[in-house]
């Protein structure tokens, strides 16, 4: 292929980014690079270019790239990959009885498999439905997917008003404000269904709720006969060192939505339903998917959840996060989150021009507003990896004010 002169490869990055703008619907804009391959916690761009990968396809990469284990289990997977939902496999069952036994959920739990984060959302306000009621108590900053019932409880207006009217009874509250929760559910009475929370928001920037406030949850909904749903998507799989984000507050919820991490990239969601009163919520007939908990994904998940314990991987989020926690620099107000789920919060408006100052100098990290970048590496990713990162950074932050011009 010759353009203006020079010969461009028909699979090097500029041709594939015309290609990608001629055959795809762009609602995520123009890709920021080609990748055409990855090796433990580095990625390979369509140009020969190295990236460390701190971002993992956004908290989903949990062993990286071309670990043995995932390469083994996706392998062993093929003589079998998919069956219908006429019947099981020992993947599907032993996936089941293990995310049942890590959430520390009762006799009489269950999950339901789907394929991605948004369709656990979706079986979550469904199993919500079942209780005769039908609003929802939902978070403002909320990220919660984007099929439109999930998308009726993501706060953000500029995603739901293309698509309006979605489900309508939905409340939104101040995050991890206590009287404001307490006020809804005393507003909505006998119709709140659900409260649904994440215990960590990822995509509104890493905050977290406080245990007191999970705990109040739970007692506002116990009282109030409704639901409590926690959306782990995105901070789940032992991702900040516990294997689900709330379990540091020792409160159970009714039900767990799970996803990103949970078999390292291939495409895999969960709901969890705790006890036998809110699994019998749900009946033969009343929901399914063709590829839920197909042997593929649930034999993957089970080799990714295995190698983070055989190798010590939630203690490893730990320690890399406290890496991460230490970064100190004047332009940094706070570096927010747990484990390998964090947030570097800058005093001004430098987090795009941070994004791609960060991707000239070889790191993959992402922005979720003007002044947020977020960071959730794989957690294989090594002590010199984040070191190099953390050393990187005031350059990084000087070239990125360089950007801005601000120089
Ligand atoms: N819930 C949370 C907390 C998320 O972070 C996400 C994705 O970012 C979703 C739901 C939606 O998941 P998916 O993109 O797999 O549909």
């Amino acid at each position: 292929m010759t353009t203006g002169g020079s010969t461009v490869s028909p699979q090097g990055t500029d041709a594939l980014l015309a290609r990608y703008a001629g055959a795809l619907i762009p609602v995520f804009g123009t890709p920021q690079l080609v990748l055409t391959h990855g090796k433990g916690c580095v990625v390979t761009d369509a140009d020969g270019r190295d990236y460390l990968d701190l971002l993992a396809g956004i908290a989903v990469n949990t062993l990286g790239h071309g670990h043995p284990a995932l390469a083994g289990a996706l392998a062993a997977a093929a003589d079998l990959v998919h069956v219908s939902n006429f019947f099981t496999t020992p993947a599907q069952v032993s996936l089941a009885e293990r995310l049942i036994d890590l959430a520390e959920a009762p006799a009489g739990s269950g999950v339901f498999f789907t394929n991605s984060g948004t369709e656990a959302i979706e079986a979550a306000v469904k199993l919500s439905r079942r209780t005769g009621r039908r609003t929802i108590i939902a978070a403002e900053r909320a990220f919660h997917g984007r099929s439109t019932g999930a998308l009726a409880l993501t706060h953000k207006e500029a995603y739901r008003e293309p698509f309006a009217p979605l489900l309508e009874r939905v409340v939104f509250v101040p995050f991890d404000d206590p009287d404001a929760l307490r006020g809804a559910v005393t507003d909505v009475g006998d119709d709140l269904a659900a409260v649904v929370l994440e215990p960590i928001q990822g995509e509104a920037g890493v905050h977290e709720a406080s245990a007191d406030y999970l705990r109040l949850a739970r007692e506002l909904t116990t009282a109030g006969g409704a639901l409590l749903v926690f959306d782990e998507i995105q901070s789940g799989m032992g991702r900040t060192g516990d294997w689900f984000a709330h379990q540091f507050s020792g409160v159970q919820p009714d039900a767990l939505t799970m996803a990103k991490g949970l078999a390292g990239g291939v495409p895999i969601g969960a709901l969890l339903t705790f006890g036998p009163a809110v699994t019998g919520l749900l009946t033969a007939g009343q929901h399914g998917s063709t590829f839920g908990g197909n042997p593929l994904a649930c034999g993957v998940a089970l080799a990714v959840i295995d190698t983070v314990e055989r190798e010590g991987l939630r203690d490893n989020a730990i320690a890399r996060g406290e890496q991460l926690a230490a970064l100190s620099h004047p332009a940094v107000v706070e570096v927010r989150g747990r484990g390998l789920l964090r947030a570097v919060e800058l005093a001004d408006e430098l987090a795009p021009a941070f994004v791609t100052a960060a991707r000239a100098a070889g790191f993959i990290v992402n922005a979720t507003g003007p002044t947020t970048v977020r960071l959730t590496p794989p957690l294989v990713i090594g002590a010199a990896e984040i070191a190099s990162f953390v050393d990187a950074f005031p350059s990084i932050l000087d070239a990125a004010r360089v950007a801005n011009g601000a120089a």
